[in-house]
């Protein structure tokens, strides 16, 4: 765990989230300022910073991530289609240091992104 991470402190139990799906893994929240009807954050309970720093190693977690989004997308009823999207870094307007994939459904999506 890193000490001074948001996630980090919330997959720890010490900050409060709504838990919508948990592995051994992954854990799900809903996201504190949802942008859809369906607003999900999915992250990989082993704190990395970013999909920048992920490793050869990482690959079954990365995918294990996805797959996670997949079952949550059809938990939350989005049969109609939903977007995963990781922001990565400055540019990619990553605001939170540990790796996270949003699933963002519920209502038609733009494209291309802001
Ligand atoms: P990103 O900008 O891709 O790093 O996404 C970070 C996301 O975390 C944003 O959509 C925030 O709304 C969300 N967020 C920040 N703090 C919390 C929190 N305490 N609980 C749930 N989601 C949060
Ligand atoms: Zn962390």
């Amino acid at each position: 765990m890193a000490t001074d991470c948001l996630f980090c402190k919330i997959i720890a139990g010490q900050i409060p989230a709504t838990v919508v799906y948990r592995d051994e893994r992954v854990l799900a929240i809903r996201d504190i300022k949802p942008v859809a009807p369906t607003h999900v954050l999915l992250m990989p309970i082993r704190h990395i910073n970013s999909i920048a720093e992920a490793e050869a190693g990482d690959s079954d977690l990365i995918g294990a991530l996805h797959l996670a989004a997949i079952n949550v997308a059809a938990q939350e009823g989005l049969t109609g289609g939903y977007r995963l999207v990781i922001n990565v870094g400055r540019d990619g307007g990553q605001t939170v240091g540990h790796l996270h994939l949003h699933l963002l459904g519920g209502r038609g999506m733009h494209w291309p992104p802001g």
